[in-house]
């Protein structure tokens, strides 16, 4: 596959003291589309002594050098989703790298990004975690790698967790954003098939954190506190992205991007500009009229809700979303030239009820009425899927039955009116399991990595591994991964579960008032 890409952009740096490979464990669209693989990427080539370079799934060498990673000296993944976890070990496999960091000499296995915030179920591969933000702990990761230093020797208490220590960490938080980095030179290919998931685009990241904190949201829990980059910085980066790239549109990256304080300077900047962009999900209680008129005539056609569910399950969820916001933003984005919505929904929330998926149904069909019928709305539906340091972590999934009637009720009540798309039961599944593991987790990553998705292998292997599939349908009753300290307190977390819990039992909201 690396043969027949071609890219422009990127670093080639032919001498170097220390070689990284730095993998992303999905294929070069997905990993592509990812800034914080470009930030890692950049970040790592600024340093003189270090190359680095990349490698996505199905590929055997780097990009490059062609070189394989048992060529380097530290391969990093960067581990965005756990079910990536899968992809790691048979990437390791494929490569001909060891598995087992105590069977390897070489090359140090590095993971960082936001599943390592319960690094438990990778502790018997990798070797170093990197926790929070690298760009805190950037200087002792590489000066330690370059002096051959020991990974025990490397870990510290802020941001680096070493399997072999175990040593108790705190997520590092880059609190400047003006004063860290930003990838200018983000390589894209010329190859057409190699196009990245956001299209050919140039990302600037404009926040970190988001202070909602909605209670399933891993991300905003453990990248508390919101940090901004100014309007000034960001206009620094896009000029000299835009030059060194060549490219004409630019995405905007954040948690939240609607809710940082200078988002109207910001679009207003680009619509002088007249390049093209793109806005992750918008939260319609933050959009006015000024700012729906910025995005009319940067002339966006697609934007992003997600509502999540009832006003019930957002109460359960703490999804502060207005109702008559909802429509008045969606009514006035389709009048500034928007022609496709999308909608974002969780099911399986505890205490769902028949209301709350009608509810979904009735939302789905009046706006795909409202803005034109089939292909203007799509809703994409996922199970809860609970996470570490989120107060949903101690939640149970919902069994496989419910989720599944719950799919059917939708698919027959939307009809063809609009494009549903249901998130895999089985892998969310998978990735409950993964991202709630322990270290008796890994073992079972291990054997059931080659047998590929196959639930029943899973179940069967967990089961032998003495820790059960079955334990994500009942709830965490501990949360092993608190040796991760993401910054909040825990009192927080329990507080907020029972809120959730009195949500839960409040009464469900009546169906029909929208
Ligand atoms: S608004 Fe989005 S980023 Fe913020 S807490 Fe909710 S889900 Fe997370």
């Amino acid at each position: 596959m690396g043969s027949l890409l071609t890219e422009v952009g990127g670093f080639r740096k032919r001498r170097a003291r220390l070689r990284i490979a730095l993998v992303y464990p999905n294929t070069y669209k997905v990993g592509m589309a990812s800034l914080g693989f470009h930030t890692v990427y950049s970040l790592l080539n600024s340093y003189e002594d270090v190359a680095c370079e990349r490698l996505f799934l199905g590929m055997k060498t780097t990009i490059e050098s062609g070189s394989p990673l048992s060529a380097f000296d530290v391969v990093g993944f960067s581990l965005q989703y756990e079910l990536d976890f899968i992809n790691m070990v048979s990437i390791l496999d494929a490569c001909g790298v060891e598995r087992l960091r105590r069977d390897r000499a070489k090359p140090m296995v590095i993971a960082g990004g936001p599943c390592c915030v319960n690094p438990l179920p990778l502790t018997r591969i990798v070797d170093l975690f990197v926790v929070g933000d690298i760009e805190p702990v950037a200087d002792r990761l590489v000066d330690g790698l370059l002096s051959g230093a020991r990974p025990a020797e490397i870990a510290s208490p802020n941001g680096l967790f070493c399997s072999e220590l175990m040593n108790p960490t705190k997520a590092a938080k880059a609190m400047d954003m003006d004063s860290i980095p930003a990838p200018t030179n983000q390589p894209h290919p010329t190859t057409s098939g190699f196009r990245p998931a956001l299209g050919s685009t140039f990302m600037v990241e404009i926040s970190r954190g988001c202070n909602v904190r909605c209670r399933f949201c891993m991300y905003s829990h453990c990248s508390h506190p919101k940090r901004e980059r100014s309007l000034l910085r960001i206009r620094e980066i896009v000029e000299e992205g835009l030059t060194v790239t060549g490219l004409a549109k630019v995405s905007l990256i954040g948690a939240l991007v609607t809710d940082h304080s200078q988002i109207k300077e910001i679009l207003a900047y680009l619509v002088e500009k007249g390049v093209s962009v793109s806005l992750p999900s918008i939260r319609t209680d933050e959009v006015d009229d000024e700012m729906l008129e910025l995005i009319g005539q940067l002339g966006i056609r697609t934007i992003t809700v997600a509502p999540e569910g009832s006003p019930h399950i957002r109460s359960i969820l703490k999804k502060d979303l207005g109702e008559e916001g909802l429509r008045y933003v969606t009514d006035s984005a389709f009048e500034h030239g928007v022609r496709k919505l999308r909608l974002y929904f969780i099911t399986g929330v505890p205490g769902e009820t028949s209301e709350d998926l009608e509810y979904i149904a009735d939302l789905c069909l009046e706006l795909s009425k409202r803005y034109g019928g089939r292909g203007a709305v799509t809703a994409s539906v996922n199970p809860l899927v609970p996470k570490p340091h989120a107060p949903t972590q101690f939640l149970p999934m919902a069994d496989p039955r419910t989720i599944e009637g719950n799919y059917r009720f939708l698919r027959k009540a939307l009809g063809p009116r609009v494009d549903l798309k249901l998130q895999s039961i089985k892998e969310s599944i998978i990735q409950t399991y993964l991202a709630l593991g322990r270290e008796k987790t890994g073992g079972v990553l291990l054997q059931a990595s080659g047998a590929g998705l196959g639930l029943a292998a899973w179940r069967r292997i967990a089961e032998s591994e003495g820790d059960p599939l079955s334990r994500v349908f009942r709830g965490a009753t501990a949360t092993p991964w608190d040796l991760i300290d993401s910054g909040l307190p825990q009192t927080y977390l329990q507080r907020q579960h029972r809120e959730m819990i009195a949500a839960r039992n409040a009464t469900a909201a009546p169906s029909g008032n929208h």
